[in-house]
C-alpha cells in the first residue's frame, strides 16, 4: 500500500471511531442516567460522590472499548465489501482505457458479496468483451485494407518510374500507362465495395423494392461478360425459366450476379464451361451458377464469405476477397439463403434462393 493510501486509511479509521465514540457514549449516557434516576427514586437510594465517579469511568471506559470494536469492524466490513470491489474495478477500467480489452474482473464470493458489485462487475465485464470484440475487427479490417491497398500502389509507383525514363517508344509508354491505369483501377474497385459494404453493414442502404423480371437481369448480367467467355474459350450454357418476377431490390442483386458470374469466369481455365439456371415455384425463385473450374477445398468454402478472404493466393491480383463478403451481405438483407458445393478440380456451384415476393419476408 502506498504512504498516502495508508496515511487516508489511518485517518478514516480515526474518523470511524470517533463516530462510533459519540453513538456509543450517547446511548451509554441516555440508558445509564434513565437507570440510575429510576433506581434512586424507586429505592430511594444516595449516592456518593466516588460511586458515582467510580461508575464514570468504568461506563469512559466501556464506551471507549465498544467504539474500538465498532470502530474496527467497520474498517474491515468497508476494505472487504467496498474497497476491494471497487479497487478491482477501477484497476479494470484503467486497463481498458489503456488499451487491454483482455481484462475481466472476478465476481467476489456470494457469501461475501455485494450484489450491486457482482452486477457493475457482470457489467464490466460483458463491456470489456463488446470492446475487444470490436477491437479485433478493427485491427482486422485495417491490416486488411492496407495490405490490399499496398500492392496496386507498388504496382503504380513502379509503373511510374518507368514512365519517367527518357527515350520510351511510344508502345512502352501506353503499356506502362495502362499499368498506372489497371492499379488505380484495382484501388477504385476495393474501396467501392469497402464503402458498399460498410453502408450495407450499418444498415445505411434500405433495400429499394420494385418488381422486375429476374430472368431478364440474369440474362443482362451475364452479356456483360460476353467479351471475357470469348477470349478465354469458356462455353455458356443458360437455362433460364421466363417471365419470373421478383419484388427485390433490382441493383443489389445485380451485386449478387456479378459477382458470382465473375468469380465463375475468373476461376474456370480456357475450355471450360459456366452454366446458369433460374428456376421458381411460387414463392422461390432459385438461381445457380455451375462452373467446371477449379473448385475449391472444403476449408476454404467455409471461409469464402469472410471480409478480405482469398483462398488462391496466385488469383489474389485479381480481387480483394470482398465480393462473396457483400453478396452474403445482400442475401441476408433480402432474407435469402445462399450455398456453395464445390469440389477441387471438378468446378463449383453456388444456389441462390430468394423469396419472390416482399410480402412474404
Ligand atoms: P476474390 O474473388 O476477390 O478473391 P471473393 O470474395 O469473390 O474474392 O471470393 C473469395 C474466395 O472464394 C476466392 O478467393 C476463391 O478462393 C473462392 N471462390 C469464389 N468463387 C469461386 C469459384 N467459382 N471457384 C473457385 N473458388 C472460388
Amino acid at each position: 500500500m502506498k504512504s498516502g493510501s495508508k496515511k487516508g486509511a489511518f485517518w478514516k479509521a480515526l474518523g470511524s471511531f470517533f463516530i462510533f465514540f459519540w453513538m456509543v457514549a450517547f446511548v451509554i449516557t441516555c440508558s445509564t442516567t434513565l437507570f440510575i434516576t429510576t433506581l434512586q427514586s424507586s429505592l430511594g437510594l444516595e449516592f456518593t460522590k466516588e460511586e458515582l465517579s467510580a461508575a464514570a469511568k468504568l461506563t469512559m471506559t466501556n464506551t471507549v472499548f465498544i467504539s474500538l470494536l465498532f470502530a474496527a469492524i467497520d474498517v474491515l466490513r468497508r476494505k472487504f465489501l467496498v474497497e476491494r470491489p471497487a479497487q478491482k474495478i477501477t484497476e479494470a477500467a484503467e486497463k481498458m482505457i489503456a488499451g487491454d480489452f483482455s481484462v475481466r474482473i472476478q465476481p467476489t464470493a456470494k457469501f461475501f458479496a455485494d450484489d450491486t458489485f457482482n452486477d457493475i462487475v457482470a457489467c464490466v465485464n460483458q463491456m470489456a468483451e463488446e470492446l475487444g470484440g470490436v477491437e479485433t475487427l478493427r485491427n482486422d479490417f485495417i491490416a486488411n485494407v492496407s495490405h490490399e491497398m499496398k500492392t496496386p500502389l507498388a504496382v503504380i509507383q513502379n509503373y511510374g518510374q518507368l514512365l519517367q525514363s527518357p527515350n520510351l517508344s511510344k508502345e512502352q509508354r501506353m503499356e506502362y500507362a495502362e499499368g498506372v491505369t489497371e492499379g488505380a483501377r484495382r484501388m477504385a474497385d476495393m474501396l467501392t465495395n469497402i464503402l458498399r459494404l460498410n453502408r450495407l453493414e450499418n444498415q445505411q442502404i434500405f433495400p429499394k423494392t420494385t418488381e422486375f423480371d429476374l430472368g431478364e437481369q440474369i440474362c443482362a448480367c451475364l452479356l456483360q461478360y460476353e467479351n471475357v467467355w470469348e477470349r478465354e474459350g469458356i462455353e455458356i450454357e443458360t437455362d433460364i425459366a421466363e417471365d419470373i418476377l421478383v419484388q427485390a431490390d433490382a441493383e443489389l442483386l445485380g451485386l449478387v450476379w456479378n459477382n458470382l458470374f465473375s468469380n465463375a469466369f475468373k476461376f474456370t481455365q480456357r475450355g471450360g464451361t459456366v452454366s446458369v439456371s433460374l428456376t421458381a415455384d411460387e414463392h422461390y425463385a432459385v438461381v445457380r451458377v455451375q462452373d467446371t473450374g477449379c473448385g475449391m477445398t472444403a476449408e476454404v468454402g467455409a471461409r469464402i464469405f469472410e471480409k478480405f478472404y482469398q483462398g488462391d493466393p496466385s488469383r489474389a491480383s485479381q480481387g480483394n476477397g470482398l465480393g462473396l463478403a457483400l453478396v452474403k451481405r445482400v442475401i441476408d438483407i433480402c432474407k435469402g439463403e445462399i450455398g456453395v458445393e464445390s469440389a477441387v478440380g471438378a468446378g463449383t456451384t453456388f444456389t441462390v434462393r430468394i423469396r419472390r415476393f416482399c410480402h412474404e419476408i
